[in-house]
């Protein structure tokens, strides 16, 4: 949590960054990047504007079929590498709406809130730090309070032009609480008030004793969850890069009280790495384009003994991809006060019961979502290609029959297709017989599909071989259909 300190912390970060970006091979300048990837999203599936048919609804996106397939795969490697592929982890999915006192435990009611200000003349709301001009002077230093700041001589109300000095004052910002309220039940009074959870955090907490009492597991253990989260945003914006509703993937791993600074600290180390891998290995991110910023003390949550926020080099600025916190044993001491049940643990060696502390590493699915489109996005003379890594890829590979008018082939395809789909379970196959093989590789290269196996008549008069098209050489061997489930799978490792 600590959402006001940790978003002074960024504000001045993300402002640096546009500049400082390095520029990959085969990019579009990064101002046109953006622009690129949304019309890319739109016109191929990846996510849609919400509701679009009644004239959409402001900075909400529906993943569509390219965009699912890829959303999938990141929350199923994320899931492989830090839930099944661990003894020490185990997984829950919660409840979305949780009872309110679990945000009053927590401290979100009161606490989870952004500075808001508003322009006199036109009425828009905007948080201070994401207007041009914006100038940090002191930071929060305990809770509510909001951070001083100015704005310098030529800010401007990013809406109706006028100069801040007449109609912004930073002495009038407020807090605004991000928390989503909704009602309970048939009548919409004051105790039938709950909340849309603002993070998945609080349910590890909430659930810790059951997971304790059902999973068989010794401190240190960690659990993990993926699932929504809504957070009522003053200024969402740069696609789905900040929404109202988002997903995240969370783990809070807990370990003894610790008796020095180094029995945390190695436990955020090894987060700290195990994120690095995660990022190269599973997305297959150039480390170059991750910066660690290590929040300084009176940024962060006053609770959180040490926090880090991994930024991506987005196309708008240097921004959060992902966080890693100390948080103490701030949680399950608040949600033991308040719930009057004992949380403790009792260590199976010593009989000695105690509270754990948690070390918090966050992930957001969309962010990540957003950074692989980003770093993959290639623009060639001929066409523009995804080429991430296989394993992210929506669809592992294309199935064509060459010609659609000639039912051998398309039959033959069609045995080909469901080979791969339900006996070799390569993951999701597509299926394309429209237009010519040349219009099917080029819309197959823009979802990052990295083979297009083509059925043609060799395959049912000669060999029983297909072409099997490489979107990042463009070569096309004849492969035996039999030997096609390992000439797949090898590229997925
Ligand atoms: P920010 O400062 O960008 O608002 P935060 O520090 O408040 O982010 P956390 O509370 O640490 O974010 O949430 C964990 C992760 O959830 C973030 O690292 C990010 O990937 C993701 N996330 C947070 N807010 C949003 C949002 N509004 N839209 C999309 N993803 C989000």
């Amino acid at each position: 949590m600590g959402k006001t300190a940790s978003t002074f912390a960024k504000a001045t970060a993300d402002k640096s960054a546009a500049t400082a970006m390095t520029q990959k091979d085969n990019m579009p300048e990064q101002n046109d990047l953006m622009e690129k990837i949304v019309s890319l999203c739109k016109r191929r599936g990846f996510v849609f504007p919400g509701s679009e048919i009644y004239g959409g609804f402001a900075n909400s996106f529906d993943y569509g079929p390219v965009g699912v397939e890829l959303k999938n795969n990141i929350k199923q490697l994320w899931w492989k590498r830090f839930v099944h592929q661990r003894s020490d982890m185990t997984g829950i999915d919660a409840a979305l709406i949780m009872k309110p006192s679990v945000w009053e435990a927590s401290g979100h009611l009161k606490e989870f809130s952004d500075p808001l200000i508003e322009c006199t003349k036109c009425h828009h709301r905007f948080r201070p730090d994401q207007i041009p001009g914006y100038e940090q002077i002191s930071v929060v230093s305990k809770p509510g309070e909001i951070a001083s700041f100015k704005f310098s001589a030529d800010t401007v109300c990013p809406n109706c032009k006028t100069p801040a000095m007449e109609c912004l004052n930073p002495y009038q910002a407020k807090k605004f609480n991000l928390m989503f309220k909704t009602f309970i039940g048939p009548s919409e009074e004051q105790t039938n008030v709950a909340y849309f959870r603002p993070e998945t955090a609080q349910a590890m907490f909430v659930d810790f004793k059951n997971v304790l009492d059902t999973a068989r597991k010794t401190v240190p253990f960690g659990i993990a969850q993926i699932g929504k989260a809504f957070r009522n945003e003053i200024t969402p914006g740069n696609f789905i890069f900040r929404t109202r509703e988002f997903e995240q993937m969370e783990i809070e791993y807990f370990i003894a009280p610790p008796k020095t600074d180094e029995d945390w600290n190695k436990y955020f180390e090894m987060w700290r790495e195990n994120m690095l891998l995660w990022i190269k290995d599973d997305l297959g991110i150039d480390i170059k384009h991750i910066h660690e910023l290590e929040v300084p003390e009176s940024d962060r949550a006053f609770y959180s003994k040490r926090t880090i926020d991994f930024e991506y080099d987005f196309p708008f600025g240097k921004s959060e991809l992902y966080g890693l916190a100390y948080r103490t044993d701030y949680d399950l001491s608040q949600h033991q006060k308040a719930s009057g049940q004992d949380l403790r643990y009792m260590d199976p060696q010593t009989n000695e019961k105690y509270l754990p502390h948690v070390i918090e590493p966050t992930w957001g699915v969309d962010r990540s979502v957003l950074a692989v489109l980003c770093e993959f996005y290639r623009e060639e003379a001929d066409r523009v290609v995804l080429a991430s890594p296989p394993r992210l890829a929506p669809y592992k590979a294309a199935v064509f029959p060459l010609l659609k008018n000639k039912p051998e082939l398309v039959a033959k395809a069609r045995e080909v297709y469901s080979l791969l789909t339900t006996h070799y379970s390569l993951g999701p196959i597509a299926w394309d017989d429209r237009g010519n093989v040349g219009k099917r590789y080029y819309s197959q290269d823009e979802i990052g599909t990295p083979f297009c196996i083509t059925v043609d008549f060799d395959t049912i008069e000669k060999d029983n071989t297909v072409t099997v098209r490489n979107r990042d050489t463009k070569e096309q061997p004849r492969v035996k259909i039999e030997e096609l489930q390992n000439y797949i799978s090898k590229s997925l490792q």
